[in-house]
């Protein structure tokens, strides 16, 4: 959902772009083809992919990311933090 932080534990509410940062997920394949239904065999090579849009503010982006799981369930993973070297 775009509406808020992608991240349920902040679920700060999306003000404006240039906040934070974006992603736009493919979800796997449409399964709802009957409106295509005509043309079935054309779409079947080509079939359209979902895209799923998130947003994470701009404190969860420093430290979380969005992407697929094992289960090719979208989740949030934390970013690799540099090393701090003193
Ligand atoms: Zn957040």
């Amino acid at each position: 959902m775009l509406s808020h932080c992608a991240n349920l534990e902040c679920s700060k509410p999306f003000l404006q772009l240039g906040q934070g940062e974006l992603f736009l997920i493919e979800t796997g394949c449409v399964t709802n083809l009957d409106q295509n239904a005509g043309s079935r065999s054309a779409f079947a090579r080509h079939a359209p992919r979902r895209v799923e849009r998130y947003w994470l503010c701009d404190q969860c982006s420093q430290v979380w990311t969005l992407t697929h799981d094992l289960n090719q369930r979208i989740g949030l993973f934390p970013l690799p933090q540099p090393a701090k070297t003193a």
